[in-house]
């Protein structure tokens, strides 16, 4: 497994970097958004870890540029302050998780295994999703909605997958931070509404998730679990 960690300062860096080696993980570290951007281009990760204020390029113009260029690496951003947990989350930027400074390393680190296991996840040779017009091939973990390929973010993918494959049932946000995220204690159920929100967006106004209001969604379409 192999992290890049885009970080200015060198403390926070280093101290990352000695967790993540702890658990065997290779580790490669930037300590400016131009090269940071650069390597994350030029590069194959398993996941990058981002903070948000950086010299030269800040980490939120990274996450868009990655996007934008159809890299779709889990991303995890470091923020520092609560406005800047705001942008991240409000602007439907395509990051996976974040975590706000000062964080526990040892949390990161579970944060950062948590979703390369499920991104990497190999599922059985018959999960393949369809309803409404939307397919998710569980094992390359493709989606398309009428044939139209849709990129999704590995949690976007996951939670989808989740709320597709139990279709009419209520699901409430904390089953779901448990469930597709693997942790439900340190994050608030913004998390959840926010990638509901981005899912949404990418699908359109038509997207069968009915919100129940101060419980969670459901996915209000028959779903076919069939062979590709
Ligand atoms: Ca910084």
């Amino acid at each position: 497994m192999k992290v890049l960690v885009v970080e200015d300062e060198r403390p926070i860096a280093d101290l990352i970097g000695v967790y993540l080696a702890r658990e065997g993980i290779e580790v490669e570290f930037c300590y400016d958004g131009e090269v940071g951007l650069r390597t994350a281009q030029g590069g194959t990760f398993d996941s990058i870890i981002l903070d948000v204020g950086l010299p030269t390029v800040d980490g939120t113009q990274i996450c868009r540029e990655l996007r934008a260029g159809g890299n779709w690496t889990p991303i995890i951003f470091c923020t520092a302050r609560d406005d800047e947990v705001d942008r991240v989350l409000g602007l439907e930027l395509g990051a996976d998780d974040y975590v706000t400074k000062p964080f526990s390393p040892r949390e990161l680190v579970a944060r950062v295994k948590a979703i390369v296991r499920r991104s990497a996840q190999v599922v059985g040779a018959n999960q393949f999703l369809a309803a409404d017009g939307i397919q998710l091939d569980l094992r390359t973990r493709r989606a398309t909605q009428n044939g139209r390929s849709i990129s999704f973010t590995a949690t976007e993918f996951d939670l989808l997958a989740y709320l597709m494959a139990r279709p009419g049932r209520v699901i409430e946000r904390w089953e779901l931070l448990e469930n597709v995220w693997g942790y439900a204690e340190a994050l608030g159920t913004r998390t959840v509404d926010v990638h509901v929100a981005q899912i949404r967006t990418k699908l359109g106004s038509q997207a069968p998730i009915r919100t129940v209001r101060g419980v969670g969604y459901s996915w209000e379409a028959p779903t076919l679990e069939v062979e590709p």
